[in-house]
């Protein structure tokens, strides 16, 4: 299968709209999904009038019944669902000592519900097809945890977890664990801003393109199809 129908979230910015002009360029169909509609309006439009084959609709990741319409709309669209990138992520960084619990909840609510929910769509629709492949979106966070990261830290190693379980439990589903570090994005938002602003040094010295992200993401849907590619790690050479 050449063309793949391949859904992203958290397509209206960074690695999420990389990967969405990565994949289009490269002959699959995107759909792509985000809260901020005029967004992927945007993006639908370059892409399409770069001949590339693209649509969206606007989900948000916390509520099940919105991720449900996303990948049921596509599947109904386009006979098929080949391949669900659960990218959708927050990241505000505290102490835990700051208690910042809305954060903590926000954070598992979008990085844990989220891909779970995507899960829940789009696995009896892989299942009855025959076939499918989920790309979950962790992070170098889901291998270690710093000062201030416990949280978003959890929320990525259980990212972890639910691939290697979901890889485990399916022979013909493909799972793979994309785990980037400091990347080009969004993401600094919101958080402890001291530790924010202190993040921000960091990945202003060691950010690498989100382009880099999306080309890790385009070598796992490409692989033949017997072939999983487990997880990938990324970072710039003048972290390690
Ligand atoms: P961005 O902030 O640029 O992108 C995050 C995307 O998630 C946006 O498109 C945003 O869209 C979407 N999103 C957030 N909340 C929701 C929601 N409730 N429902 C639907 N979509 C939502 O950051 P990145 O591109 O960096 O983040 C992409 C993924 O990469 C995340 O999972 C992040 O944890 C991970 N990551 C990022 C790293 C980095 O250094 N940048 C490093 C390692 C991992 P909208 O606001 O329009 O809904």
């Amino acid at each position: 299968m050449s063309s793949k129908i391949v859904l992203i979230t958290g397509a209206s910015s960074g690695i999420g709209a990389a990967t969405a002009r990565r994949l289009a360029i490269a002959g699959h169909h995107v759909v792509i999904g985000a809260r901020r509609a005029d967004r992927l309006e945007a993006l639908v439009l370059e892409l399409n009038e770069g001949g590339h084959k693209a649509d969206h609709a606007t989900l948000d990741v916390t509520d099940r019944d919105s991720v449900s319409a996303f990948v049921e709309g596509a599947y109904e669209r386009h006979g098929r669902v080949d391949v669900l990138v659960n990218n959708a992520g927050v990241m505000p960084l505290s102490p835990l000592a700051s208690l910042r619990v809305e954060d903590w909840n926000q954070m598992f609510d979008v990085n844990v519900k989220g891909v779970l929910h995507g899960i829940a769509a789009a696995l009896p629709l892989m299942k009855a097809q025959g076939h499918g492949h989920f790309v979950n979106m962790s992070s170098s966070l889901a291998h270690y945890v710093a000062p201030a990261t416990a949280v978003y830290s959890a929320s990525k190693y259980a990212v972890r977890a639910i691939s290697d379980g979901l890889r485990k439990e399916h022979d013909n589903i493909r799972v793979t664990e994309i785990s980037p570090s400091f990347t080009e994005s969004e993401l600094l938002q919101g958080g402890d801003p001291d530790t924010m602003a202190f993040v921000q040094t960091m990945a202003d010295r060691f950010s690498i393109p989100a382009s880099t992200v999306a080309d890790a993401i385009a070598y796992a849907v490409d692989q033949p199809a017997d072939i999983d590619v487990s997880e990938i790690a990324l970072r710039s050479r003048a972290e390690v």
